[in-house]
C-alpha cells in the first residue's frame, strides 16, 4: 500500500487561520499541496495568510465570518466550494477564551465561549457535511484542548466547550464513518500563541513543571499532527482525540 501526505488537488478550509495554530495548519496543508480557504473574523485579517499560501503556489481564499453564526458558516463553505472547486478537509480551529473562576463567571462569558468553540464546530460540520457525504470522502479535524479532557480551574466555560467538541467528534465519526468520512479531534496542550502569551508568569512556570518534555509546544507541532489526520497517513483513524501536549495530561 502506498501512503502519501501529498494533498495536491485537495481543498481545505481552516477556521481561525489568521494567526497561531490555525495559520500554521493552513500553511502546513498548503505546503503539502492543498489549496486553502483561510477564515478569520474578517477577510482582511485572513488575507496575509492567504497571500503566504499564494506565494507557495497554492490557490487561496481569505474569508471573514463569525464561526458562531450558522448562516455565515454556510456562506463561507459555499464560497470556498465555488472559488476553490470543492472541499475535502475541514479544520475547525477557531477558538476564544474568557477565563474566570466559576462563581464570578458571567452568563455571557459562558455563552460566548461555548458559541465560538463548540457551536462554531457544529456550524462548519453542518455546512460541510452535505458535500462530504455526496463525495463519500472527507476529513474533519476539530481542535479541542487537553482541558476538555481533564478540566481546568478558571476555565469552566472553555473546558465545557472543548469537552463538547469531543462528544460531537465521536458522534459524527459514528454517523459519517459509513460514508468514508473521518472525524477526529486534536487536543493541544500549552502552545505558544496569542492565546497564551499574556498568561501570568506563575501560571506558565507551573504549566512547564507539568510537561514531561519540559517545554511549551509550537503551532507547527500542532500543524504536523493535523497533517497526519488530514492525509492518507490517517486513513483508518476516526473518532479519536489526538493529544499533542508534550505529555502534560498523562
Ligand atoms: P489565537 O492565536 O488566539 O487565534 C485564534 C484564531 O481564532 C484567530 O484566527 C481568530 O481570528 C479566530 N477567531 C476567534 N474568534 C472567532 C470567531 N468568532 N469567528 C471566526 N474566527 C475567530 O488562538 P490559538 O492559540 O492559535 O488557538 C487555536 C485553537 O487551538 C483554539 O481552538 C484554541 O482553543 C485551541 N487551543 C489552543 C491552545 C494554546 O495553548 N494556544 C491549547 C489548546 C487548544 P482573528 O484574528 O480574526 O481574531
Amino acid at each position: 500500500m502506498s501512503v502519501s501526505i501529498d494533498l495536491t488537488g485537495k481543498v481545505a478550509l481552516v477556521t481561525g487561520a489568521s494567526r497561531g495554530i490555525g495559520r500554521a495548519v493552513a500553511l502546513r496543508l498548503g505546503q503539502a499541496g492543498a489549496d486553502v480557504a483561510v477564515l478569520a473574523t474578517t477577510a482582511e485579517r485572513a488575507e496575509p495568510v492567504a497571500n503566504e499560501l499564494r506565494e507557495l503556489g497554492r490557490n487561496a481564499l481569505a474569508l471573514g465570518a463569525d464561526v458562531a453564526d450558522l448562516s455565515e458558516a454556510t456562506a463561507a463553505v459555499d464560497h470556498t466550494i465555488a472559488e476553490l472547486g470543492g472541499l475535502d478537509i475541514l479544520v475547525n480551529n477557531a477558538g476564544i477564551t474568557r477565563d474566570g473562576l466559576f462563581m464570578r463567571m458571567s452568563e455571557d462569558d459562558f455563552d460566548r465561549v461555548v458559541a465560538v468553540n463548540l457551536k462554531g464546530c457544529f456550524n462548519f460540520c453542518r455546512a460541510a457535511a452535505r458535500t462530504f457525504i455526496k463525495a463519500r470522502s472527507g476529513r474533519i479535524v476539530n481542535v479541542t484542548s487537553i482541558v476538555g479532557l481533564v478540566g481546568n480551574a478558571g476555565q469552566a466555560n472553555y473546558s465545557a466547550a472543548k469537552a463538547g467538541i469531543v462528544g460531537l467528534t465521536r458522534s459524527l465519526a459514528k454517523e459519517f464513518g459509513g460514508r468514508g468520512i473521518t472525524v477526529n479531534a486534536l487536543a493541544p496542550g500549552f502552545i505558544e500563541t496569542d492565546m497564551t502569551v499574556d498568561l501570568p508568569e506563575d501560571v506558565k512556570t507551573k504549566s512547564l513543571d507539568e510537561i514531561p518534555l519540559r517545554r511549551f509546544g509550537s503551532s507547527d507541532e500542532i500543524a504536523n499532527a493535523t497533517l497526519l489526520l488530514a492525509s492518507d497517513l490517517g486513513s483508518y483513524v476516526t473518532g479519536q482525540v489526538l493529544t499533542v501536549d508534550g505529555g502534560m495530561s498523562i
